[in-house]
């Protein structure tokens, strides 16, 4: 009787821990900087910058 040998490989499945990568304001400062806030929600600015005229 010959056993059958499994062949028990554990595969490790590396977790793709994906960052949700927020935006940048895309105003610019006064001086001409991009502005280094992050955009609030879906608008392209921050929360500076976003309803400002
Ligand atoms: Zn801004």
């Amino acid at each position: 009787m010959a056993k059958k040998k499994k062949a028990a490989k554990k595969t490790a499945k590396k977790k793709a821990v994906k960052k949700v990568a927020k935006k940048r304001c895309e105003a610019k400062t006064r001086e001409g900087k991009k502005c280094k806030r992050l955009v609030v929600g879906k608008s392209k600015y921050c929360s500076v910058h976003k309803g400002g005229k």
